[in-house]
């Protein structure tokens, strides 16, 4: 499968020169150009590999690097830093907020290769393993948002197979309606905690006809959770 490549940068030549670069060596690529249309394009469909520029106009790329790194859905997706900043102490800061790698303007098409190969080698094998999750006949592949029972493929919002990825990670463990917004939608995202309950109870209207009808339990007065399989 192609290597996909979200790269958010906000200065259209040099987007423009990214996804070309990588569109030349046969990934496949989309582009942003701010970190509200990268939100989106995440919730679309999860890159092997995110290029984030620094400096964007509506949030910094750090910033957003770090709620990317606090997501229990995108934390392992690798992340190399696009800059003009080619101070030490910067790239000190991005590595410690969480970047793979940075990369710094100008820079040649052979080198932005280089290290888009490399940091995908060096995630690679871990990667594989997290894209995938069984739980009894329970499937779930997070690259492009499916889920299926057995062979019955099961029709979910992003955000409820955001809530259904989440348990199914961890069966057995329960997660308070809070530990379910902070991982879904980020860290103190204003959302009511009843809208949880409207998810669940669509997400187990889905389930209900399956062999998994009985998956996520409420666990009275603490949350939810996933039974082991
Ligand atoms: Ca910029």
């Amino acid at each position: 499968m192609n290597t996909s490549v979200l790269v958010v940068e906000d200065e259209h030549a040099i987007r423009e020169l990214l996804v070309f670069t990588c569109e030349n060596s046969g990934m496949e690529v989309r582009g942003a150009s701010n970190v509200a249309e990268a939100r989106k394009m995440l919730e679309a469909k999860i890159p092997d590999i995110i290029l984030l520029d620094w400096m964007l106009p509506d949030c910094s790329g750090l910033e957003w690097l770090k709620e990317i790194r606090k997501s229990e859905f995108y934390k392992k997706i690798p992340v190399i830093m696009v800059t003009a900043r080619s101070l030490e102490d910067d790239k000190v800061i991005g590595l410690e907020k969480g970047a793979d790698d940075y990369i710094v303007k100008p820079f040649s098409p052979k080198e932005l290769i280089a290290r888009i190969k490399a940091v995908i080698r060096r995630h690679g094998s871990e990667n594989e393993e997290k894209k995938i999750i069984k739980c009894g006949d329970l499937t779930m592949d997070p690259q492009d948002f499916e889920v299926f029972v057995k062979d019955k493929k099961i029709n979910l919002s992003v955000v409820e197979f955001k809530i259904l990825f989440l348990l199914a990670s961890h069966p057995g463990r329960v997660y308070s309606r809070s530990q379910v917004i902070d991982n879904v939608w980020g860290y103190g995202a204003d959302i009511d905690e009843r809208t949880i309950d409207v998810h669940m109870l669509r997400l187990r209207k889905q389930l209900a006809d399956t062999s998994m009808k009985h998956f996520v339990e409420t666990v009275r007065g603490l949350g939810y959770k996933a039974i082991k399989q």
